[in-house]
């Protein structure tokens, strides 16, 4: 299974599909993800971004379709992939749909993922992960205190820096003017599943693996 989750800023791309890798046994790729893991790290890839997303705009296609390269030809992409934040921009679509060709492969659904702009605030402003597992908790639904500890791990959990109120509101223009185009262009090749992800976890899960015919 080879999937795409799509959808604004804080509408839970990542939560699900964190359950949806482990329930299919594919590989979540968040660019977010590694990008932030190149920042810690301080690679090559990870300076150039570093201000890139303390300031919630886009790193450069050029970049990103770099690193989506090295990451679907590798081993863990073997038997499936699920591609969290990638593509973000029609360039970058084009750009995924020729490595695929080269790998002769095919994108199975692209999953878009739609809730109202109110409900993505009050999540991304009470958003909390674990440094550790990578779980993301929400203040308010998982009854966690701030400076709280991750119930599944232990570690201490922490906001992102991209998830304070200015950055928040950047992000979604940024989402609207250069990754919301990316519904027509997967539309137009018959892969967009639009599914309302309002509901609980459990709900929006049940709800994707139905249009991807999995129950
Ligand atoms: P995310 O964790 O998906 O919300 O991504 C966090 C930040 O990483 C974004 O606000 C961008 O600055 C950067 N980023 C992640 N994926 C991409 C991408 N496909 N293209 C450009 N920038 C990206």
């Amino acid at each position: 299974m080879r999937l795409i989750l799509f959808g604004p800023p804080g509408v839970g791309k990542g939560t699900q599909a964190k359950i949806l890798s482990d329930k299919l046994m594919v590989s979540h790729i968040s660019t977010g993800d590694m990008l932030r893991e190149a920042v810690a790290k301080g690679t090559d890839v990870g300076i150039k971004a570093k201000a890139i997303l303390e300031s919630g705009k886009l790193v450069p296609d050029q970049i990103m379709i770099e690193i989506i390269r090295d990451v679907l030809k590798s081993e863990k992409c073997k038997n499936g992939f699920i591609l969290d934040g990638f593509p973000r921009t029609i360039p970058q679509a084009e750009g995924l749909s020729l490595l695929l060709n080269q790998l002769g492969l095919k994108i199975d659904h692209v999953i878009c993922m739609e809730i109202d702009e109110k409900e993505i605030l009050m999540r991304l402003g009470n958003r909390y992960i674990c440094a550790k597992c990578g779980n993301i908790y929400n203040l308010d639904t998982n009854e966690i205190k701030n400076g709280a500890y991750c119930p599944t791990c232990g570690e201490t959990l922490y906001q992102r820096d991209d998830d304070k109120p200015e950055t928040i509101l950047k992000r979604l223009k940024v989402y609207h003017d250069q990754t919301e185009p990316l519904k027509e262009y997967y539309r137009n090749l018959g892969l967009l599943r639009v599914i309302n992800a309002q509901g609980s976890i459990q709900e929006v899960t049940n709800e994707i693996l139905a249009v991807i015919n999995h129950i």
